[in-house]
């Protein structure tokens, strides 16, 4: 069954279970039992668990969770040329 989300004035908004055909306009907030309107928005676009929503909640699980790394991306940290000629070269 889908959940569709109401507004409560005092409480703020929440969900609610109803079958398709039974959802109605208005329902009590479980809180302050007031009447409460139905909240109408878009439908979400994308599928979650998609390739698309895992690369969303990465990209947005970096702003507060940065990876830690080692060493630049595409190189091994003490192998960065195959001249053989290099090998001499003094290290720092
Ligand atoms: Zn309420």
């Amino acid at each position: 069954m889908p959940s569709y989300q109401f507004d409560c004035h005092t409480c703020g908004s929440f969900d609610r279970t109803f079958s398709m055909a039974e959802v109605p306009a208005a329902t009590a907030c479980p809180v302050c039992a007031s009447a409460c309107r139905r909240r109408f928005g878009g439908a979400p676009l994308i599928h979650p668990g998609s390739a698309a929503a895992r690369l969303i909640d990465a990209t947005q699980r970096t702003a507060s969770e940065p990876g830690v790394v080692d060493a630049p991306a595409g190189r091994s940290p003490g192998r960065i040329t195959r001249n053989p000629l290099h090998h001499k070269l003094p290290r720092p």
